[in-house]
């Protein structure tokens, strides 16, 4: 088992861990995270700009990393090309695609067409946050891209937290990144982005739930703009 676990890991150790960590850079983190769970971390990729740079840093500290894509069947065209370059670019990185256990025809005939318009939270939960579950059954942390200036309910984000949702500890190494950060990050080293960034997209998740933003928008107002919900359910408490 690693020296740091959900289940004894207190508050008071993730206060000390996050102030270290906090005086380093952000491979600094990275390592950190790889030197204390080894391969019981799971990086947890949506394959969104954060991503390449993670994915990027994370393959110059581990080459066989372990990530894992929650494919709802549900993503852009060009979402799936990414994931083609992303493979041919980093060879050796374990890359995963979880699939829900419902087909897209089997949850229409139990929940109802569409239901991403109907009940977006019950689609979410049948194609994200259960596979979810089910890649981090017997894990011990998993890797997250979350920056805090995406969002108000981001916004307390550390390093490491305790994930009370997947009973989890969750590694988030780019807090403290703004999107330009980012954005400089994949033009200075060319690495392969997904080609919706470029048609005012900055925030990428299924097709039907996301729309590109008009000016003066946030970057992820894009995100079930029409449905009155914010978040997927894999970075919320409950
Ligand atoms: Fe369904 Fe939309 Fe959630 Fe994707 S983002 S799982 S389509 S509700």
């Amino acid at each position: 088992m690693s020296r740091l676990h959900y289940d004894t890991a207190t508050a008071e150790q993730l206060a000390a861990i996050n102030k270290t960590l906090a005086k380093g850079d952000t491979v600094d983190v990275i390592k950190w995270a790889y030197e204390t769970f080894g391969d019981d971390l799971i990086y947890s990729c949506s394959f969104g700009a954060e991503a390449m740079v993670l994915i990027d840093m994370i393959s110059d500290v581990k080459k066989d990393a372990r990530v894992t894509f929650l494919d709802t069947h549900l993503h852009f065209a060009q979402t799936y090309e990414l994931i083609e370059k992303v493979r041919a670019r980093y060879p050796a990185l374990q890359l995963t695609i979880k699939e829900p256990q419902l087909s897209l025809a089997q949850q229409a005939a139990e929940h109802g067409d569409e239901l991403w318009i109907a009940k977006p939270d019950l689609c979410c939960h049948l194609r994200k946050v259960q596979p979810m579950e089910s890649v981090l059954k017997g894990t011990v942390a998993w890797m997250s891209g979350l920056r805090r200036e995406q969002s108000a309910t981001r916004a307390d984000v550390q390093f490491v937290n305790r994930d009370e949702k997947f009973q989890s500890l969750k590694i988030c190494p780019l807090i403290h990144w703004k999107a330009e950060e980012v954005w400089q990050y994949i033009r200075v080293f060319e690495l392969p982005y997904n080609a919706l960034h470029d048609q005012s997209y900055p925030s990428i998740g299924c097709a039907p739930c996301t729309r590109p933003v008009r000016a003066g928008e946030d970057e992820r107002a894009g995100r079930w703009s029409h449905l009155g919900k914010t978040e997927c359910g894999l970075h919320l408490a409950k």
